[in-house]
């Protein structure tokens, strides 16, 4: 048949490479994922070729964003988030129960869609001035919303206390169907544990153990500080180093060992809302999450907004990959990192989102520019 159609003169060859192939085959199921939970994971290691080639380091992302529920690296703590409560009976499937987070956006993503397969609400409190496609896509995905305005740790309103204070409510209140839990993000085990079993060993494995750093932003600090946990205990020498947008007090944390700059004090915070548009890195307080790491953190590398712009635009232009901000601070921490250590070195850094979640914020015209703004490594580097 296939000679008849194909005209093809070296059919016997042709059959003999498809029965050897055939004969690879599993049975199918070993390649088929168990829903969305099956889909978080394994995600590639990319080597970004343009700032490979400009840096003479080898500069590999793991490509979170191909997290298949949620599409970040929070689909992993998520998951594990839920679990771990099941596992404690603190949350039954299919029962009614409700899932309450502070969130900037990935989490509660992650959460609302494995919320969905689960047979979980979701209530997701977040701050208004986060990318709109973010609570969009939270309520396609059936989450409860709540917008609030940015305000420090302090206010009860601020998106965390709040969260934390609907499942209270949820809980003392006996006319509301099953259980509330609230998932804290940035305290719970859950998060670093997630990286320190999956994200870390996968990246260990990718790269044979033969790498020299690890670059990272941290929000809660759960991927910097389950990344560094593990790769540290296998290389001790390897070299950790966060990568901190302006207004975050972490830079300060690492470098100095006090959360703020004295010159900076005043204000700091409001800067961080104001006057960055990178989204789910920096903070101004040490979380659980942040803290158990910590130690093993060696260094810190501040971007500003226009570095992580011109990474972003450079990283479309040159290798086709569409990310989001916080990836974009991540590659230009990896590649002064690589300049600073010389050619020769391999370091691995994270690609967070897409940047499809920032076309109205971070990747809207004004704020990126069009092609007749030239891009350049040397002026990132510069800017
Ligand atoms: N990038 C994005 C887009 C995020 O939403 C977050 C988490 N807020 C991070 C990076 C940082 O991850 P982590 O919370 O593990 O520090």
């Amino acid at each position: 048949l296939i000679s008849k159609f194909a005209r093809i003169d070296d059919l016997d060859t042709l059959k003999k490479s498809l029965l050897e192939l055939e004969s690879s085959f599993g049975t199918g199921t070993d390649t088929i994922k168990e829903g969305v939970e099956g889909c978080i994971g394994d995600t590639p290691l990319i080597k970004i070729k343009s700032l490979s080639d400009y840096t003479g380091c080898e500069i590999l992302a793991k490509a979170e964003f191909l997290n298949g529920a949620g599409n970040s690296p929070k689909d992993r703590v998520a998951l594990n988030i839920i679990d771990v409560a099941e596992g404690k009976g603190l949350l039954v499937p299919h029962s009614g129960d409700t899932i309450y987070e502070g969130t900037v956006g990935s989490t509660g993503i992650s959460l609302a869609a494995i919320c969905r397969a689960r047979g979980y609400k979701a209530h997701i409190c977040m701050p208004n001035d986060m990318a709109i496609e973010k609570s969009d896509l939270l309520l396609k995905l059936g989450a409860e919303v709540e917008r609030v305005r940015p305000a420090p740790i302090v206010d009860q309103n601020q998106f965390v206390n709040l969260a934390r204070t609907r499942a209270a409510e949820h809980t003392s209140n006996p006319d509301k169907p099953g259980r509330g839990l609230f998932a804290d993000q940035f305290e719970t085990e859950a998060n670093w544990r997630a990286h320190f079993t999956g994200t870390g060993p996968e990246i260990y494995e990718q790269t044979g153990g033969f790498l020299d750093a690890f670059v990272s932003g941290a929000g809660t600090g759960g991927t910097i500080s389950g990344v560094a946990l593990y790769l540290k205990s296998k290389l001790p020498d390897l070299k950790v180093v966060l990568a901190d947008p302006p207004g975050s007090g972490l830079f300060n944390r690492v470098k100095y060992g006090v959360m703020f700059d004295p010159k900076e004090r005043e204000g700091t915070r409001r800067r961080h809302q104001v006057d960055t548009i990178i989204e789910g890195i920096g903070i101004n307080r040490v979380t659980h999450n942040f803290d158990i790491g910590r130690e093993l953190i060696d260094d810190a590398i501040r971007v500003n907004d226009d570095q992580a712009v011109g990474m972003a635009r450079w990283l479309v232009e040159h290798d086709g990959i569409f990310v989001g901000s916080s990836s974009a601070v991540n590659c230009v921490a990896a590649m002064r990192l690589a300049k600073m250590l010389g050619p020769g070195h391999r370091i691995v850094t994270i690609l967070c989102d897409s940047g499809a979640r920032h076309l109205s914020k971070f990747w809207k015209t004004e704020t990126i520019g069009g092609a007749e703004d030239d891009v350049s490594l040397e002026g990132i580097l510069d800017a």
